[in-house]
């Protein structure tokens, strides 16, 4: 199915083709993924989800990682739902109470607005040293990847793709000052990978136990990233693609 880049985290900023082309997962392809995804390795997980969605399009390499990051998400919906629909399972953090939950794609998948003067990038002060930022595509951000898959020199890649936001030629200095960020250089650090990786809007689920008679602001709900529902999503493949009796008639 093709993607219009406007509905894309980024608003399609600056793209110069209109759609991106994404497909589900064929039952010979998932196979194929669970048996080669490097689970353990969330590096190599993250190359290897890349990978697959380069098949469907090589314009994915032009793409923000900010729109990838959604993209492998969108791609595992469609694989696992026909209707961009999606069922949790959250345990409430007050009373343990297992809660179920049918996401919509349409009503309870969001992204913060943005804004195009945050997409042209900013000139930031870290570690005493004066940087531009960059909104890196796949391109620009595997330059950097590259080199810690190869060295593992950082494993966290939330921290390396915070590393890919700032442009300049000293790679070694750009990792010591993200690194090595204290109080309000740790703050920058943390509002851009806000503005620049963390599009997506937390689920709002409502405990049905811990709510029980009360109305409105007096609500409280639990608040549930959506890349925390990315991390086991093929297993739960079942559950949202359930058959009935017209798929299968036993004699
Ligand atoms: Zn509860």
């Amino acid at each position: 199915m093709e993607i219009s880049v406007k509905q894309l985290p980024s608003g399609g900023f600056g793209y110069d083709f209109p759609t991106i082309s994404i497909t589900p997962l064929t039952f010979l392809e998932l196979n194929q993924y669970l048996e080669q995804v490097p689970t353990d390795d969330p590096l190599g997980k993250y190359m290897f989800d890349i990978k697959v969605l380069e098949r469907d399009d090589k314009k994915i390499n032009d793409c923000y990682v900010m729109d990838v990051d959604f993209l492998i998400f969108f791609k595992k919906l469609i694989t696992v739902s026909e209707d961009l629909s999606y069922q949790i399972e959250i345990t409430c953090p007050e009373c343990g109470k297992k809660i179920k939950k049918s996401i919509s794609f349409d009503r309870d998948i969001h992204f913060k607005q943005i804004d195009p003067n945050i997409m042209k990038g900013a000139r930031i002060n870290l570690g005493g040293h004066v940087y531009e930022t960059i909104v890196p595509t796949v391109n620009e951000f595997l330059k950097v990847f590259d080199r810690y898959l190869r060295y593992r020199s950082v494993t966290d890649l939330k921290m390396i793709k915070t590393i890919a936001l700032i442009k300049g030629d000293y790679a070694n200095q750009i990792e010591d000052d993200v690194l090595g960020a204290k109080h309000s250089d740790i703050t920058l650090l943390m509002a851009l990978r806000d503005l620049y990786y963390d599009r997506l809007e937390p689920i709002e689920v409502y405990c049905p136990e811990c709510n029980r008679d009360k109305k409105g602001e007096e609500r409280r709900s639990v608040a549930v990233s959506v890349d925390s529902l990315i991390v086991d999503f093929f297993r739960e493949l079942y559950i949202n693609s359930p058959i009935d009796g017209s798929k299968i008639l036993f004699k």
